[in-house]
């Protein structure tokens, strides 16, 4: 059996507690062999690390998610750094930049939106600044038009940490602006939909090799459990289609997107 990871997993959510021991034994049972647990803010990143003292085949990610950041502290970076010496954390994140809900949506002002947009860059900044300092990459969550603030901010450090951009789903430009940085991307279950059409050419345009596989889960699961909770077993399913878009073996794509994430995540083991 073909053996995949799932890079990008929100293990700790509660969606996962009911029946967590299932859940893992079902990604066992889909060759699943390593699953990443990212957090989004530092309780969720201490249970990520919590799971990965617990169980082998999980490592953790330890950040702050944009969204969160109006409950972020001003200086996240001491924290940040005791948490990332952890050796089962594997990078920084997930972080980034999403302007998909302004304070303003929710009844805040104009004044809002600015400091939650300068908010989100200044944590973004720090995050980096811990991860060129520990050597580690970074987990990068970018959503809608934040793509030209992202790698502005990210330009600075090229050559010190890359990122990933997780959860790929924007047009081929995009695509050759974050691999002209040095960063890579990771595909969703947002390939098997009918509409994710734009992520396929996407993973038809990005060589073997530079790109991982993702569920997002508990988010985004793939055909044929679309709506239903997404669990890392579902890499599977996501893995299928992307050896069909590449015209490559289940082998080939295993050993390709395994390679890529040992060479991301270097303390994965
Ligand atoms: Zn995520």
């Amino acid at each position: 059996m073909a053996i995949f990871y799932d890079t990008h997993a929100h293990l700790d959510y509660p969606d996962f507690q009911p029946d967590f021991a299932d859940v893992l034994a079902r990604a066992r049972g889909a060759g699943i062999t390593r699953m990443i647990s990212i957090g989004t803010n530092f309780e969720s990143s201490r249970r990520a690390v919590a799971l990965a003292e617990k169980h082998e085949e999980i490592f953790a990610v330890v950040g702050w998610h944009p969204s969160d950041v109006l409950d972020a502290p001003d200086d996240l970076r001491p924290t940040l750094r005791e948490l990332a010496t952890h050796p089962k954390v594997v990078a920084i994140g997930e972080t980034g930049l999403d302007y998909y809900r302004m304070p303003s949506a929710k009844g805040g002002t104009a004044e809002d939106d600015a400091n939650y947009k300068r908010k989100q860059a200044a944590i973004f900044q720090q995050q980096l600044e811990v991860a060129a300092e520990l050597k580690l990459n970074c987990v990068i969550h970018q959503r809608g038009e934040t793509l030209d603030d992202t790698l502005a901010l990210l330009q600075p450090f090229v050559g010190k940490t890359r990122g990933v951009f997780h959860c790929f789903s924007s047009d081929l430009a995009a695509l050759a602006r974050i691999r002209a940085l040095g960063s890579l991307v990771s595909f969703t279950g947002i390939v098997t939909f009918k509409n994710g059409q734009n992520v396929r050419d996407a993973v038809a345009a990005t060589p073997l090799g530079e790109f991982m596989l993702e569920t997002d889960c508990p988010f985004l699961a793939p055909i044929p459990y679309r709506g239903k909770r997404c669990e890392p077993a579902f890499v599977k399913e996501i893995g299928d289609t992307i050896a069909q878009v590449k015209n490559c073996s289940l082998e080939a794509l295993s050993r390709a997107t395994c390679d890529t994430a040992h060479a991301f995540f270097p303390k994965l083991r």
